[in-house]
């Protein structure tokens, strides 16, 4: 089953590759999901009601990567169908923005929590609405971008005053929605400043919506390399012939991509999943940066797991896969208090420079380090 084939059979492929029309007709509001229940035969009311607090969008393109017709067993229709539970998020240290990002915010759109760098939360808005995400407080509707003349200038003011910033994130909302002219000019003030080495983007466009990845989006970041894209795959089916064209494009810009995964409950909490996630996009050059343990955020409850859980998913890579395809496993701890790495330690006892380790294949070795 197609979801194309069930709700737009008769657009033409030239404009389903358009990024204009994915974004004129995405599914959104209470009217989409009626849609979705007509069309698929699926109950959604559950689901209506989510939407007075958390808003929903999600692209054609996106949305027919699913390929189960309940979409809520769906590893894609999981992560952007709204879910009952995200009203009903009871856990303890849940905050809208338990990274308390609002007060390490000297600028507005600017947060500063890492000496040497900031990151700028570009837009307010996203192709798709991922229902686990961090910054669920952000999304306003209508949908706004955020910075003008005026933030600009004091997002460039603060940074350049601070020599030792030597890298600028751009996150948002998803940067690489802005209008060409918009993103050009961000990028151009922000390169702007000597002591500014690198940009990094973060952007999920490249998962959701790959044909906005154009030539001249392309043209236009390379102008301000040295620039890495990090992009946000969770799940092997996410890696399409399409994401991989648009993936492709970036990096023969010359712009090296990588790729930070959220681990979620139901949708990829299974070592085989994250194993072929982390080797397929090792095949398409792009390299495991992260895999994030569920922010404490809100309406994200239900997709968190047990730190067990990761960690043993992290171990059994250690030991059947080569380096390049693992990622760093970290939290982002709630109170504001910076990302932890999660790594069993495999030096078990050292002492007298005599050491204990665990190997890949969980034999225990003691070596003379000496
Ligand atoms: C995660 C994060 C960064 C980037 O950290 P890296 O470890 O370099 O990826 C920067 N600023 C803030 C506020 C962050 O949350
Ligand atoms: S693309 Fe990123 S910022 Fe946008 S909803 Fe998804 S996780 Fe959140």
């Amino acid at each position: 089953m197609r979801i194309k084939d069930i709700l737009w059979p008769d657009v033409p492929e030239n404009q389903w590759h358009d990024w204009r029309w994915q974004m004129k007709n995405r599914l959104k509001g209470p009217e989409g999901l009626e849609r979705l229940e007509k069309a698929l035969g699926v109950d959604l009311s559950a689901q209506k009601p989510v939407l007075k607090t958390y808003k929903w969008a999600t692209t054609p393109y996106y949305l027919d990567l699913a390929r189960k017709r309940n979409l809520l067993e769906d590893p894609i229709g999981q992560q952007v169908i709204p879910s009952p539970f995200e009203t009903k998020d009871t856990s303890r240290n849940s905050s809208p923005d338990p990274l308390q990002e609002q007060s390490y915010s000297p600028v507005p759109g600017l947060i500063h929590r890492y000496r040497d760098r900031v990151l700028i939360l570009a837009s307010s808005v996203c192709a798709s609405y991922c229902r686990h995400c961090n910054r669920k407080r952000t999304w306003r509707s209508p949908e706004a971008l955020s910075i003008g003349e005026k933030g600009l200038g004091r997002l460039t003011d603060y940074i350049s005053k601070r020599p030792h910033i030597r890298e600028v994130l751009i996150s948002g909302g998803d940067p690489l929605l802005l209008p060409l002219n918009h993103l050009a000019r961000l990028l151009g003030a922000i390169r702007a400043i000597s002591t500014v080495k690198v940009i990094r983007i973060g952007s999920r466009v490249p998962v959701v919506l790959p044909m906005k990845i154009t030539d001249r989006l392309c043209r236009l970041l390379k102008r301000f390399r040295p620039l890495w894209l990090n992009t946000h795959f969770n799940h092997p089916s996410e890696i399409t012939r399409r994401a991989k064209a648009a993936i492709e494009k970036i990096q023969l810009s010359g712009i090296p991509v990588s790729n930070q995964t959220v681990l979620l409950k139901g949708i990829n909490d299974r070592y085989e999943t994250l194993h072929d996630l982390f080797c397929a996009l090792q095949e398409i050059m792009v390299r495991p940066y992260y895999l994030f343990q569920c922010d404490h955020v809100k309406g994200t409850g239900h997709f968190r797991t047990d730190l067990h859980v990761g960690i043993s998913i992290m171990e059994r890579l250690w030991g059947d896969t080569g380096g390049m395809c693992i990622p760093r496993f970290v939290a982002d701890l709630p109170g504001g208090n910076g990302k932890v790495r999660l790594i069993p330690s495999q030096l078990l006892e050292y002492e007298n420079k005599v050491a204990v380790f665990r190997t890949f294949d969980n034999r225990l070795v003691k070596i003379n380090m000496n």
